[in-house]
């Protein structure tokens, strides 16, 4: 690998960390001339979008323009929401390098029952704060195990939750299923949302790949969610595919083999 950028910060601030972890990233992806500089210029502009916010908003308040309290601390407000959005993407890009050297498991045997259960607890007040409802079946004995690495999966089952929440209806639901099947369990997350248009689907499995409508969205979102999704799932042996349809909602479905010992 061929060292392209080349920094020395000592500041452990936000952007210290940056771009640590920026010039770390270039050094450990072992990408084509061509990959790394459309997967630097994808991250440059990622980052640019909350920068210039953050800019802006800062600019402002440091002109001396603003006197009113209230409207600082709405300003305040927002640089800590883009701060916010930066910390998602460097850690979004940390498990995207972790997984293009490569993606470590840390398994351990997961009660299937109790892992489900403990991610519905964590969702039921984030679901309803956001004014959707969510419903479960987990259709599963209980005394199922898998072997598994919990943190990835919950993180798979996080970003399919955060995406059914995130492109839903106003007043929508979230059905989480989990069923037991011949050799593997199987998990489905099902928004009665946005849905996402054929052309599309066929896409959103791409790094960095975000419909036209999200991508106008702003949201902070980075394309990458789906794509670590399907590198961790297929890390563990099992598969992961998309149902949906326009204007109706989507349903996205991933399997965990069973451990053979
Ligand atoms: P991000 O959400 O950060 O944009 P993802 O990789 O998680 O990135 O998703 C890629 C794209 O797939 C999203 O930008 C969105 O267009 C589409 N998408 C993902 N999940 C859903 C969903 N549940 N409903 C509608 N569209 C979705």
């Amino acid at each position: 690998g061929k060292r392209l950028v080349s920094f020395t910060y000592h500041s452990e601030d936000e952007f210290g960390r940056l771009f640590r972890y920026f010039s770390d990233m270039v050094d450990q992806l072992r990408f084509s001339e061509e990959r790394q500089s459309e997967l630097i210029s994808a991250i440059a502009h990622d980052f640019r979008t909350p920068l210039t916010t953050i800019k802006g908003y800062a600019s402002y308040i440091a002109s001396g323009r603003v006197t009113d309290l209230e409207r600082i601390k709405k300003q305040m407000k927002k640089i800590e929401q883009k701060t916010d959005d930066l910390d998602k993407l460097l850690d979004e890009l940390q498990d995207f390098t972790q997984q293009s050297t490569e993606l470590k498991l840390n398994l351990s045997r997961i009660h299937v029952k109790s892992f489900a259960k403990g991610i519905i607890e964590d969702y039921l007040v984030k679901i309803k704060e956001s004014g959707l409802t969510l419903q479960w079946k987990l259709r599963i004995s209980n005394d199922l195990y898998i072997e598994a690495d919990e943190t990835k999966l919950r993180r798979v089952l996080e970003n399919l939750l955060n995406n059914a929440i995130y492109y839903n209806k106003p007043n929508g639901s979230i059905l989480l299923t989990c069923d037991q099947r011949e050799g593997h369990v199987l998990f489905s997350v099902i928004d009665k949302g946005e849905g996402i248009s054929q052309e599309d689907l066929t896409k959103i499995f791409t790094k960095f790949y975000r419909a036209e409508k999200s991508r106008n969205r702003n949201n902070g979102g980075t394309g990458l969610g789906l794509t670590i999704c399907q590198s961790i799932v297929q890390r563990h042996g099992g598969s992961i595919s998309v149902s949906s349809e326009l204007g109706r909602g989507s349903s996205f479905s991933f399997t965990i083999p069973f451990f053979q010992s």
